[in-house]
């Protein structure tokens, strides 16, 4: 079980929380000069690391705020826990990509 702390409620238990997957994936620009493989990419491809992992989370039964978590997906330590809109903390992988 993941003991996550929100930025806005403190240490909080996972089942307050619900993943909203891959944090920093930007909308590519401008739509009409996207290619059907770039837009495909962008709706679908996402990464699978063994190791540091950068995810969306959102406290939904707590202040509904969302957020970003560096966790490790091999032994699930949470590494930092960073506000929407801000860059991805420089982390070791801590595990073999
Ligand atoms: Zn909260």
């Amino acid at each position: 079980m993941l003991l996550i702390n929100c930025p806005c409620c403190g240490p909080r238990d996972e089942f307050e929380f619900r993943c909203g997957g891959q944090a920093h994936i930007t909308r590519p620009e401008p739509p009409e000069a996207v290619s059907d493989k770039q837009w495909g990419d962008y709706l679908f491809t996402r990464v699978n690391p063994k190791g540091l992992s950068l995810e969306r989370w959102v406290h939904a039964a707590g202040c509904r705020q969302w957020f970003n978590v560096a966790r490790d997906t091999v032994t699930h330590e949470i590494r930092a826990v960073y506000p929407m809109g801000e860059g991805a903390p420089s982390l070791t992988t801590g595990a073999a990509q």
